[in-house]
């Protein structure tokens, strides 16, 4: 009888060491996880205030660039014709007698450069200060093909 209780006892003690191992175990596996989601949280937060800190960057230089033209741009508005004139690349100003106004060209053919396409203005001062605006924006001309310039190519090329 003192045997069997013997044996019972170990059997119990190895179960509750067992458990307790376990236990164990859980509470380090519990642990760990918890680390890992407060790191997580470290990096989501970090990653959060890199983006923040990147768009503010981002504004102030868009901010920097949108005053830098403003600067330039906005005197355009008080100049006299004869400095616009003088400030003005003139290739792109033309007078048109058909349209009875102001044209710049807006795209060339590259071929004959006959003009495309234009923007019309009723003045002088409005079309060079246009031109001006471009000027400063770094906008050229475009050029394309013209029709007869297109069907003498396909001739050439038949
Ligand atoms: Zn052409």
């Amino acid at each position: 009888m003192g045997l069997i209780w013997e044996k019972k006892l170990k059997q119990i003690t190895k179960e509750l060491q067992d458990s307790k191992r376990m236990l164990n175990q859980e509470r380090t596996k519990r642990e760990e996880e918890a680390r890992e989601h407060q790191e997580l949280e470290i990096r989501a937060w970090e990653t959060e205030r890199r983006l923040r800190q990147y768009q503010e960057r981002e504004r102030r230089i868009r901010d920097m660039f949108k005053y830098e033209y403003w600067k330039r741009i906005s005197p355009l508005y008080s100049m006299e014709l004869t400095d616009l004139r003088k400030s003005v690349r003139p290739d792109t100003l033309f007078y048109s007698q058909e349209e009875k106004s102001w044209g710049v060209a807006v795209c060339y053919c590259y071929q004959c450069r006959e003009v495309l396409e234009a923007q019309y203005f009723s003045s002088e001062l409005e079309a060079l200060r246009y031109m001006a605006i471009k000027q400063i924006l770094g906008i050229s001309p475009e050029f394309d093909t013209c029709m007869e310039c297109y069907q003498n190519h396909m001739k050439a090329c038949a």
